[in-house]
């Protein structure tokens, strides 16, 4: 099956490579990043290495006015990475299972 690599910018930081399957393309919108409390950031804080605090980044989400669409966007998709509406990935793995 064919795939598609998108790059989605988060403010002016990408945020996301995801990689999609060929089939129905369903139009997303991400006007509420134009909201986002890291637009113009760098992408450390949110992307912190394996191991890492993810505390820096978290911080900045709690003020962020756009928070539950962000966490929903990345509850949306598994192959999404970095901190996203203040969660990490690992914390969101663990919300899908439950
Ligand atoms: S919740 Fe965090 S990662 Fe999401 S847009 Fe706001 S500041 Fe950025």
């Amino acid at each position: 099956m064919a795939s598609h690599a998108i790059r989605i910018v988060h403010g002016k930081r990408i945020i996301s490579d995801l990689s999609l399957r060929s089939g129905p393309y369903v139009k997303r919108d991400y006007s509420w990043m134009d909201k986002a409390a890291c637009k113009g950031m760098g992408t450390d804080l949110f992307f912190p290495a394996c191991g890492e605090p993810t505390r820096k980044g978290k911080l900045i989400c709690r003020t962020c006015q756009v928070k539950e669409q962000c966490r929903q966007e990345a509850l949306s998709d598994p192959s999404i990475r970095g901190i996203w509406g203040g969660t990490s990935e690992e914390e969101r793995r663990n919300t899908r299972v439950h």
